[in-house]
């Protein structure tokens, strides 16, 4: 039987079209399930959309289901462009989502851990939660630059506190690994602090759930959207006889951005130890970006549409574009103008003309794929090791950093033995098919090592060089994998 890979998205809020963080958190998680499933493994790769909340209630210009309708469509849309494969799509409006949901409550109030209070509190409704007096930057929320509202009603609390200790200690013993180490540090800062129960309902928000116990109350969607990890898997409330659930939870992994640490590390692991789930094996926490220097954001019109680069550049181009530019785990920036540079110098002149040039001399000088040099072979070998290590961490930025020094070594191979001068001077020269034969061994373990980040072109070559083995080219056929832009 295969062993079994649960990874995740976050549920993304639906309060306007997708942009390229979101792209970036799909096709990164998308590049992990494409690595697992190659490796084997029963791979379920979930992402969606967190549909409820104040802000869509207002955004809406028609019904709020309406509005998440059309939405939902866009980003369906978005992920068949960028060629993203996850296995299914939840939506917080979805009557699976509700019945999950209802019977995590039946769970949650069995436990004993739900009380009822009185909430007084600053509420930005951008971030969909309450917001300290002393976090505020001249009044307004500095994530969203809005007044908060002053917030007061009865609530239905969490007793969060009861598990704070326990989560403390998972998170330092590496039972809830949290990678990279920074954002562990971060969850744990926010651990030691003060941390209040959270109110798992509102009463003035009426797009949501019904709390099932009070009619009055709305369930708090932050709450309702980490549900969405096990409401994918049609959570009951015996859940033992789940076919899904049992099968894929815990998850393996879930892929989130640092902004949303808290809700994922600590609110969503003491959800869980209420009702006796077990808790996600690994939480990987990318940073976040800039777009030019500056924070995304409508207002300075530099969001970028991820589906027009798609057209322009292609899927593979925009995959391969985003998961290079910096170390996940940091905070980078992205240079739009840079994406024409990045895709010539690695793609066009890098990727493409190795393989181009590779493919031609192979069929010009009639290599017989056969013998292949030993420096070679023990290069490639030990640079897919280096790759698997980083793509097992999810560093995905480092593990494309070890295909491009496999594909410069090859450069330099090719330039040292200059197999064109060693034709011309005696065409039966039997080194210059050992030298070819090298070359496109280094290129298949490319090939492999690139297909879960670009996997349209990787498979367009994979097919190119298997009609060039069974001699099915004709003298100038060419790959053209990625033309100049
Ligand atoms: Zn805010």
């Amino acid at each position: 039987m295969k062993e079994k890979f649960y990874i995740t998205t976050p549920i993304y809020y639906a309060s306007g079209a997708p942009h390229i963080g979101h792209a970036f958190t799909t096709i990164f998680a998308d590049v992990i399930s494409r690595y697992k499933r190659l490796k084997n493994f029963d791979v379920f790769f979930l992402t969606g959309m967190d549909e409820h909340g104040a802000k869509i209630a207002e955004l809406a210009k028609k019904t709020p289901q309406e509005f998440v309708d059309e939405l939902a469509e866009k980003y369906i849309g978005l992920w068949k462009a960028l060629e993203i494969e996850n296995n299914d799509f939840i939506r917080t409006t979805s009557q699976r989502h509700k019945n999950g949901v209802l019977n995590f409550f039946e769970k949650l109030k069995e436990s004993g851990d739900i009380y009822e209070g009185f909430y007084e509190g600053l509420y930005c409704v951008g971030c969909e939660d309450f917001i300290l007096e002393r976090n505020l930057v001249n009044g307004l929320c500095p994530d969203h630059l809005k007044k908060p509202e002053l917030i007061k009603e009865k609530n239905y609390f969490f007793n969060l506190k009861k598990y704070l200790p326990v989560i403390k200690e998972k998170i330092e013993k590496n039972k809830i690994k949290i990678i990279p180490e920074s954002r562990k540090n971060e969850a744990l800062n926010i651990l030691s602090g003060d941390l209040p129960d959270f109110s798992i309902t509102r009463e003035k928000v009426k797009w949501g759930i019904p709390y099932p116990f009070d009619k009055n109350q709305i369930i708090y969607v932050w709450v309702e959207a980490l549900l969405n990890y096990i409401t994918a898997l049609d959570f009951s409330i015996d859940f033992s006889s789940g076919e899904k659930l049992k099968k894929y939870w815990p998850a393996d992994v879930h892929i989130i951005g640092a902004e949303i640490n808290k809700f994922h590390t600590i609110f969503w692991p003491a959800l869980l130890m209420s009702v006796n789930l077990p808790l996600p094996k690994k939480i990987f926490i990318h940073g976040l970006f800039t777009i030019n220097g500056q924070k995304m954001s409508k207002t300075l019109g530099n969001i970028i549409d991820p589906e027009k680069l798609a057209e322009k550049f292609g899927a593979d181009a925009v995959r391969y574009f985003l998961i290079s530019q910096f170390p996940a785990s940091e905070h980078g920036d992205i240079k739009e103008g840079g994406f024409v540079e990045k895709y010539n110098s690695d793609l066009a002149n890098g990727i493409g003309n190795l393989f181009e040039r590779t493919f031609t001399m192979a069929l010009k000088y009639g290599a017989d794929f056969k013998s292949i040099d030993e420096e070679v072979k023990k290069n490639s070998d030990e640079i897919i090791k280096k790759y698997e290590f980083h793509m097992e961490n999810f560093e995905l930025y480092e593990s494309l950093r070890e295909v491009f020094i496999l594909a410069k070594f090859l450069d330099r191979y090719l330039n040292d033995k200059n197999p064109w001068t060693l034709y011309k001077n005696n065409p039966s020269n039997q080194e210059i098919s050992k030298i070819l034969n090298s070359v496109v061994f280094g290129i298949e373990t490319i090939i492999k090592m690139l297909n879960p980040f670009m996997p349209e072109k990787m498979k367009n070559a994979e097919i190119f060089l298997n009609k060039l083995k069974n001699k099915e080219i004709k003298d100038g056929d060419k790959l053209n994998l990625f033309p100049r832009v």
